[in-house]
């Protein structure tokens, strides 16, 4: 439990709203006419068509594992069919053939992503599959990797180690490149480099129609700033160009603390937060929790140079913690990916968990975090007393990551500030309404206190928002009014308006 409620904390949300049972006979048979054509498509194209690999329904004894490769159950739904093309060709295909009967359909990367409906489907609809697009390939002058946008993190991490090169991909290992990028990302190298999109030189997409371009700085430039955090609006990404960071050795060290810790934790966070902005090299992962069984507030160093327990992060080191979780270590980025192993999906004897996250960013701001702390703490005893897990997280992101990602649509205010997010899990979907609430009305007060403090920001941090904290409309009036031109001008039909289940969608932005 302590591993997977570690990996709660470097992530983001959830939206469980209940399934609407409002499938018309319409919708089902759409969706029955495009899966009938997939297989069929697959049958005759794949090398073994007996096997069917990139195909499954609920005929396929495979079925229940692809419906539930989610990190939260929430999002398990029994979709017509899950389709996994291998190839570009396949997959423009798979595009025709959704166009063409008009079919709802999701995208699915690493399945990571809480909000119910981002990636997941009912039984009126079909899942697109990106898992099979794996391909990883480093230029020969090191500078650029591509990655195929199925590939986790951790992945690209093992390729790339010993290269002398590394990418600011996602701090776990888990999450797929391809969703983690879409959101904008935030990676170990974040305040070095700015978000994980900010890196991407290029991308390969297939759109509504059904053909592959490339977008890059000569080819259609105004997508490729879209794909920077602009969500699945123009097309699907098969594969993104990252711009890479030389790097080899650097240091790192988790440590666990009890929850008496938390006020010292809160102070420390400050007080580093003050100084690490002038240092790009140091990065935490933090996490409080209250609760009082085996210790769950967390601090996990990194720095990106081989220095041990450099003297960055000492207003912690004078807190007495619980126990270690990585001891000091001076190795890769694949090393540390590695020893942050997260399960792909709840792993058995682990009850699988609904997941809901909030986003609260906020510039740096002493009042504000002890505010939020005691409306985190009243609201975390309420949640341990229903047996449930709530933890608050830190993610500092200083001025350099915001200049270093002018070039995302993301349009972060030149501050200092934290990204932080609330995460809450429990079991029971009969739970799902009274949790989701507790964890906005927790938002709320939050960011009441931000305002109040004169500490708030604008900005929602997509991969850790809920839907309804409308990450696109946060981009602010004018780029959202550029990401739905392109998105005009890339699928005229409107095709991942339409037809696409959920996502960040353009349409459903509020445009305020
Ligand atoms: C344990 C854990 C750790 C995390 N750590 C981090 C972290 O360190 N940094 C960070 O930034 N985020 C982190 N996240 C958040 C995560 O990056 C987001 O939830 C992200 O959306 C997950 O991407 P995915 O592809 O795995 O998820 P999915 O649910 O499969 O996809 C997310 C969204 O992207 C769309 N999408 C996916 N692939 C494509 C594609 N190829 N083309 C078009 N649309 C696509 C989907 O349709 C969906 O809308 C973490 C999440 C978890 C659960």
């Amino acid at each position: 439990m302590a591993i997977f409620l570690l990996f709660a904390i470097l992530l983001s949300t959830s939206n469980c709203v209940s399934f609407a049972s409002s499938v018309s006979d319409e919708e089902v048979s759409r969706s029955r006419q495009a899966c009938k054509l997939a297989r069929e498509y697959l049958a005759g194209t794949t090398v073994n068509s007996s096997s069917l690999e990139g195909y499954v329904d609920p005929r396929s004894s495979l079925y229940s594992d692809r419906v539930e490769a989610y990190w939260s159950s929430n999002c398990w739904q029994n979709a017509s069919c899950i389709v996994s093309p291998a190839s570009t060709e396949e997959l423009a295909e798979m595009m025709s053939i959704i166009a063409s009967t008009n079919a709802t359909f999701s995208v699915r990367g690493g399945g990571h992503n809480f909000n119910r409906n981002f990636s997941s489907v009912g039984p009126n609809g079909i899942i697109l599959d990106m898992t099979r697009f794996t391909n990883i390939s480093l230029a020969a002058d090191k500078r650029l990797v591509t990655v195929g946008v199925g590939n986790r993190w951790g992945t690209v991490y093992n390729y790339l180690d010993g290269t002398g090169v590394s990418v600011n991909g996602g701090r776990s290992p888990n999450p797929s490149v391809g969703g983690q990028t879409l959101g904008g990302g935030i990676g170990w190298l974040t305040n070095l480099v700015g978000v994980t999109a900010a890196s991407v030189v290029a991308a390969e997409v297939v759109l509504a129609d059904s053909s592959v371009i490339q977008a890059d700085e000569e080819h259609n430039r105004e997508l490729l700033w879209a794909l920077k955090g602009g969500g699945p609006n123009y097309g699907i990404v098969t594969s993104f160009t990252y711009k890479t960071i030389p790097i080899d050795k650097v240091w790192f060290a988790t440590r666990w603390y009890s929850a008496e810790q938390n006020r010292a934790l809160l102070h420390a966070l400050f007080d580093y937060e003050m100084t690490s902005t002038r240092d790009s090299k140091a990065n935490i992962v933090y996490q409080l929790s209250e609760e009082t069984g085996a210790p769950q507030s967390f601090v996990g160093f990194l720095y990106l140079d081989p220095v041990e327990w450099p003297s960055i992060f000492s207003p912690f080191y004078n807190i007495t913690h619980a126990a270690t979780m990585i001891n000091s270590t001076t190795g890769t980025l694949s090393d540390l990916a590695s020893n942050y192993y997260a399960p792909q999906y709840p792993e058995p004897g682990i009850p699988p968990s609904r997941d809901y996250v909030v986003s609260l960013p906020h510039k740096l701001d002493e009042a504000t975090y002890n505010d939020s702390y005691a409306t985190f703490t009243k609201y975390a005893k309420q949640a341990a007393d229903l047996g449930w897990h709530m933890n608050y997280g830190s993610q500092p992101i200083s001025k350099l990551a915001v200049h270093e990602s002018s070039n995302t649509p993301l349009n972060l205010t030149n501050v200092e500030q934290d990204w932080v997010h609330v995460t809450l899990q429990w079991e029971l979907a009969e739970d799902d309404s009274t949790a989701i609430k507790m964890l906005q009305e927790l938002g709320k007060e939050i960011l009441a206190a931000a305002t109040r403090h004169g500490s708030h920001l604008r900005y929602r941090f997509a991969n850790d928002a809920y839907s309804e904290q409308d990450a696109l409309s946060s981009y602010g009036e004018g780029n959202l009014r550029k990401l739905i031109s392109i998105s005009r001008k890339y699928d005229p039909a409107g095709v991942f308006q339409r037809q696409q289940n959920g996502g960040w969608l353009i349409d459903r932005a509020q445009r305020n």
